[in-house]
């Protein structure tokens, strides 16, 4: 089959590769009909993160066709349409039944292997999907593609960074980074009733989307941010700070914008040795900081209604659409972000 694959920093293959089997008896095959890349997926690009393996299929970000099904999976057949978390889980253990189904027991991540063990990744024509029962979820029909993808990744880690910083009906958030996770963070902001969302980055285009789905959008090259949200916040600071980056700069400049009590909840992979903020400041800011891997599979399911009601928005995300066989080309506009390029399509 053709998949994108992994060869070294900023090293993207269009090839063959073997078609995925099944393994065990809880696996399903997905023939994938539309796929994404994500931000993440430029950490292993440009060689922040190490280890993976030459030749890996890239991409946890998929929809598609069930078309072969392990002996045991019982809740799936062929010919369903699904949409697939990005990392798998097993519905059972302690973190599956706790709502932290990123750590579940036997989670993987698509598009990760290591010294040969691991999980191709979604941006393929097929993928071998462990755990299918607990993994996967039919999509209603209704559903578009793109929508999919969001719930399986970006759309839930948003909502998971605003979920998981407590906000309250009525707050003040700010979200650092208005890429494709922090859009996701802005939305779920004001669906979990912020009064005001600031928006901060430094892309032109990007800070007039974050407007245009009602922030209050920050250059932080150009604005003196932390003067503009304490004037906004009676001097105290943002209730709650989103770190939808990944750096140590965000960070830091998402700790400073928090009032004393505040809640820095990072979802952004941030690959530094230390935290930007030290333990003195942390204690004289009463923080609270949250930060991990999403638990993507406990949200979509509770996302899906909100979601579909704001289907046209959430999805004109999408600016960019290429078949598989242009990925290389494909990753290279959405790392440079070029072209205006705020998140890409792959159709296989
Ligand atoms: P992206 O690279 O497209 O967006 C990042 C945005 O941050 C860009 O618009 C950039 O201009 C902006 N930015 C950079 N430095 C900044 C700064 N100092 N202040 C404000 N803005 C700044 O990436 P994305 O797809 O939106 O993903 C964002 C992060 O979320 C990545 O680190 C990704 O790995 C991570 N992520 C985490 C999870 C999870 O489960 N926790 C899931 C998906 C993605
Ligand atoms: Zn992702
Ligand atoms: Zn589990």
């Amino acid at each position: 089959m053709k998949a994108l694959t992994f060869h070294g920093k900023e090293q993207i293959l269009y090839e063959d590769i073997p078609s995925p089997l099944i393994e065990s008896a809880g696996d399903v095959i997905v023939e994938v009909k539309a796929c994404a890349i994500c931000g993440s997926d430029l950490h292993p690009y440009f060689e922040r993160e190490k280890g993976l393996d030459h030749g890996c299929a890239m991409g946890h970000e998929f929809v598609g066709t069930v078309v072969e099904l392990g002996a045991e999976v019982r809740t799936l057949k062929k010919g369903d349409r699904v949409m697939s978390p990005f990392t798998v889980s097993c519905g059972q253990c302690y973190y599956c039944q706790n709502g932290l189904t990123s750590r579940c027991e036997h989670s993987q991540l698509f598009g990760w292997r290591q010294k040969g063990k691991g999980l191709h990744g979604g941006q393929a024509q097929w993928v071998r999907v462990p755990l299918a029962d607990a993994s996967l979820m039919k999509m209603p029909e209704e559903m578009p593609d793109e929508m999919g993808i969001l719930l399986g990744d970006i759309l839930s880690t948003g909502y998971y960074g605003v979920a998981k910083g407590g906000l309250e009906p009525g707050q003040t958030p700010a979200v650092i980074g208005c890429g494709p996770v922090g859009m996701m963070a802005i939305w779920s902001a004001f669906q979990l009733g912020a009064k005001q969302v600031f928006a901060i980055d430094a892309i032109p285009e990007r800070l007039r989307m974050a407007e245009q789905w009602g922030a209050t959008a920050l250059n932080f090259k150009t604005t003196d941010v932390a003067a503009v949200i304490r004037e906004a916040t009676q001097g105290r600071g943002v209730d709650l700070a989103v770190e939808a980056v990944g750096s140590g700069a965000a960070t830091r400049s998402a700790f400073s914008l928090l009032r004393p009590g505040g809640h820095l909840s990072a979802v952004g992979v941030c690959t530094d040795q230390d935290l930007s903020f030290g333990p003195v400041g942390a204690y004289d800011k009463n923080l609270t900081y949250s930060i991990g891997r999403c638990p993507a599979r406990y949200y979509m399911p509770r996302l899906i209604e909100a979601a579909l009601a704001d289907a046209d928005r959430l999805t004109s995300i999408f600016t960019h659409r290429f078949p598989l066989a242009a990925g290389a080309r494909a990753y290279r506009i959405f790392a440079d972000k070029k072209d205006q390029c705020m998140k890409v399509l792959l159709r296989t």
